[in-house]
Order: structure tokens, then sequence, then C-alpha cells
């Protein structure tokens, strides 16, 4: 009987002891990756870090140009990256490092897409899943409504909906931001969130804050996410914006001033005037980072 036991248990014994095995194996893994990360990170307070600008990615080659890159230059940039041994962090990442609640390795990349094409989602995204790489994504909100209202779907100019803006973010490999709810637009009588000429900058700061507000209301409401930072539109600001802006209780603002950042801990103006590099369809990413390097 005893023997019958054993036997019948046998197949479990050996199961309970692989998984054991397996689990040791992992902890092991697990404890390597960290110490190569610890090093990686190193105690530093400087961190020189590139933050690539992105708009729309389509394989509809009538569009591609200096807002529209094809999927594979995508996919070729993050596999650029990771053969480059950076780490993909995102905006909040670095939010953490300069007020030093954070480290983050010293090689690493930021990968932003402004606007919330629906072609992020439909092209970026999967690659984004596919390496475990990360972005931060400032949709305008006044699009997202508008295209998850009426149902239209369009590589070429439609915008992601709340559901797909919830589904990327809630896969923790997409940040959201705010990008305006409705002034992306440079017209003269608009001029994105910047300051128009000669009006006054109280007049100014209330119209932009009824805007940014609205983007972070509707934001929030569709997706549970309250955005830390804005990317301003057409990179236009001024001192007043970037003072509006902290007021609001954003952590960070992105430009569209090219250049490599070179952020210290506690410096935290900087985090407001973050530089970033233009990925237009046609370039070599490795030539774009070299240029800045
Ligand atoms: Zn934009």
């Amino acid at each position: 009987m005893f023997k019958t036991i054993k036997l019948q248990f046998l197949p479990i014994l050996i199961c309970l002891l692989m998984t054991g095995l397996i689990c040791i194996s992992a902890l092991h893994l697990n404890i390597n990756s960290d110490i190569a990360a610890n090093a990686d990170i190193a105690n530093t307070d400087c961190i020189d870090i590139p933050i690539i600008m992105y708009h729309a990615v389509s394989d509809a080659q009538s569009i591609q140009g200096d807002y529209v890159i094809s999927s594979a230059e995508f996919e070729n940039d993050i596999i650029y990256f990771k053969q480059n041994n950076y780490s993909f962090v995102l905006i909040s990442d670095i939010i953490n490092f300069v007020k030093g609640n954070k480290d983050i390795p010293k090689k690493s990349v930021a990968l932003t897409f402004d606007d919330g094409y629906y072609n992020n989602y439909l092209y970026a995204y999967p690659l984004i899943k596919k390496y475990n790489a990360k972005i931060s994504l400032a949709p305008i909100a006044y699009f997202s409504e508008l295209y998850s209202n009426n149902g239209e779907i369009s590589e070429y100019y439609s915008h992601c909906t709340w559901q797909q803006l919830k589904e990327m973010a809630d896969s923790g490999l997409v940040e959201l931001g705010n990008h305006s709810y409705n002034l992306h637009t440079c017209d003269g009588t608009h001029n994105g969130i910047g300051q128009l000429a000669n009006e006054d900058t109280y007049v100014y700061k209330d119209r932009i804050r009824k805007d940014l507000t609205a983007a972070q209301n509707i934001i929030s409401e569709n997706t549970g996410v309250t955005c830390q930072f804005i990317a301003y539109p057409f990179g236009i600001y001024n001192k007043s914006t970037q003072e509006l802006v902290k007021e609001m209780g954003f952590s960070a603002a992105l430009t569209c001033t090219g250049g490599i950042n070179h952020l210290q801990k506690g410096n935290i103006d900087s985090l407001f005037e973050l530089k970033r590099l233009i990925r237009p369809h046609n370039c070599e990413i490795n030539n774009i980072i070299e240029k800045w390097s």
C-alpha cells in the first residue's frame, strides 16, 4: 500500500522538485539582473539623457515625412537602443530622478509621442509590447473625445479613443501626458498654449488654465490617469507658461528644442524645459543621437 502511494505521488514530487529548482534559478537570475541594473545605475547626480519626439507611425508611404515614420523605422529605433544598452524610461522616471526619489540607469532614453494618433496604438504599441519598451504619450484630449464618440478609425488622421489610451496606460508601458484639451492650433488667433501678443498675463493664464484643466479632467475620468507632465503644443511657451504649469502642479514640461538633457539631481527648473530630438522619416536614429552627443 505504502509503495503504491509512493509511486502515485512520485510524479507530483518530481514536479515540486522541478518547480523549486526553477524558482531558485529565477531568483538567482533576478538577483543577478538587479546587480547588473544597480551597477548600471551607479551613484551619480548627473545624467545625460536623450528624449526622442515622435508623432505618427504609419506604413502608408504617402504620409511619411517629418512627423510620420514607418513601423520598421520605429522598430529599428527600439532595436538600436536595446543593442546599445539603453534603458527605456518614462518622463515620471526622469522627474523622480531629478527630485531625488529614484535613481535611473546612467544610459537611459525616453521615447515620447505627441498628439495621440490612432496609428500609435496600431503600429507603435504592439512593438512597445514586443520589446518591453516604454513610451510617454501626450494626446490632444479634444480629439480623443471626438474619435471616441464618432467611431471613425483611420491610420491617416484619427486619434486614439479613451479605451485605447486606457488599455495602453494600464499596461504600465505607456504613460499619458497633457497636450492641451483643444489648443493645438497655431493660426494667429491661437498660439498653442503660448501667450498671444498684447494678451494680459492674468487673462492668459486663466485661459490656458481652463483648457489644461479640462484636459486633465477628461483624461482622468476616462483612463484613471492624472498626467504629471505636459508637452507644449508646437513647443511654444514663455516664462508665464512655465509659471502656470508649475502652479497647476505639473512636474515636467517637454519642449521641441533640440538637444540632449543634462539632468542634475535637485535642478527642478530643468524639468520644465526638457529638450527633445525630433525623429523624422528617412533618418537613422544613431545619426540623430550622435549629432547631439
Ligand atoms: Zn502636437
